[in-house]
């Protein structure tokens, strides 16, 4: 496969860290102008401007955006900051109005990227098309999805290409509006080699509080760049006012952030910070997939007490046994971790099916 087109080579004049800001949506003439002054004055200008046209509410009655006449508002960036400007696609239409409008950068949402039909609409729309496209992650955790998205615009033609970290729902752990999951963006930049993934710590925290903290964490695992959502007035923006800063304090932000310390060279404590939630993530992931190898084994367990069968099962533990070892091995871990990991695993499971079989009702012959 050759290799995409990086940021810096977009033809844009854009470098990494790469900074985009902008409102959540575009609202009026006036309120672009206000935030592009104001950027202005604090001298804080990004290096690509964002506002939403077409807004994805999750449930209907909340603003939709302006549509098609807010990309003329935006001639007044360009002519205010004369840098370029994105907005978010969903569907061929956005596309087409997006390029009579000359839109410099063009992003898929999260709500879009689960999509692939919808992903596959837009690709078809571009097809042929020099522009550069960031596709931001899908609502849930899943990388397939994520680089499924990359891949469809890929094979149309399209080379110039980055991603967007903007965490992930959840529905249980509410400390972030979108959880981080910062292993999922680590991934995307392993398995895709040279991939940008620019984090969106707006999306992310979901309040004005606590973007400085993602944004760091973000620079410090290594991301390349940070999109941050801009408005001269947000507790009054029609849409996502909570998390919204002004140009002021996108300033403070900027100028509080460390961007020059790769990984390597962090202060210890801060490094260690960021892997442990890495580990901690990683451990909740283990706990999943533990849980549900369980749920599997019950059935099993079922199955056997249906049919009359012994829980334990020779044969079967010995392949077991086996494979898996091999596999571990395979994968740098020692044969005395897995074959410990596994009697471990295998004694929980063969105590659950004899509960479940001293416990149920029997089942006649
Ligand atoms: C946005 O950037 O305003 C937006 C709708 O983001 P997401 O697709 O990440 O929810
Ligand atoms: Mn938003």
């Amino acid at each position: 496969m050759k290799p995409h087109k990086q940021i810096k080579d977009w033809g844009l004049g854009l470098t990494t860290p790469l900074i985009i800001a902008g409102p959540c949506s575009a609202e009026t003439p006036e309120q672009i102008e206000q935030i592009c002054k104001e950027m202005k004055e604090e001298n804080m200008v990004p290096q690509l401007f964002r506002a939403g046209i077409w807004k994805p509410r999750t449930r209907p009655g909340s603003f939709e955006g302006v549509g098609e006449e807010g990309l003329k508002w935006m001639e007044i960036v360009r002519h205010q900051l004369n840098i370029p400007i994105t907005t978010e696609v969903g569907n061929a239409a956005h596309v087409e109005s997006a390029l009579k409008h000359k839109v410099d950068v063009l992003w898929i949402g999260a709500r879009t990227t689960v999509n692939p039909f919808a992903v596959q609409e837009i690709a078809e729309a571009l097809r042929g098309v020099d522009i550069p496209v960031m596709i931001k992650n899908p609502m849930n955790p899943d990388l397939e999805l994520w680089m499924g998205a990359l891949e469809r615009m890929y094979a149309v033609g399209i080379d110039k290409l980055a991603a967007i970290h903007r965490g992930f729902s959840d529905a249980y752990d509410k400390r972030y509006r979108n959880k981080p999951n910062w292993s999922m963006p680590i991934h995307l930049k392993r398995e895709w080699t040279g991939m940008e993934v620019i984090n969106d710590p707006s999306h992310i925290v979901g309040r004005r509080d606590g973007l400085l903290e993602v944004a760091q964490s973000a620079m410090n695992f290594g991301l390349d760049g940070l999109m941050i959502e801009t408005h001269h007035n947000p507790d009054k923006a029609w849409s996502d006012a909570k998390q919204q800063v002004t140009p002021k304090r996108l300033k403070e932000i900027i100028l509080s952030i460390d961007f020059k310390t790769p990984l390597e060279n962090m202060k210890p404590d801060e490094r260690l910070q960021d892997l442990r939630r890495a580990v901690d993530h990683l451990d909740d992931q283990l706990l999943d997939i533990l849980q549900e190898r369980f749920a599997v084994i019950d059935q099993i367990g079922n199955h056997k007490r249906e049919h009359h069968l012994t829980v334990f099962q020779s044969d079967r533990w010995k392949e077991v046994m086996e494979s898996r070892t091999q596999k571990g091995v395979k994968k740098h871990l020692s044969e005395k971790f897995m074959k410990e990991l596994l009697y471990c695993i295998h004694e929980e499971s063969v105590k659950r099916q004899e509960k479940q079989l001293r416990e149920a009702e029997p089942v006649k012959k």
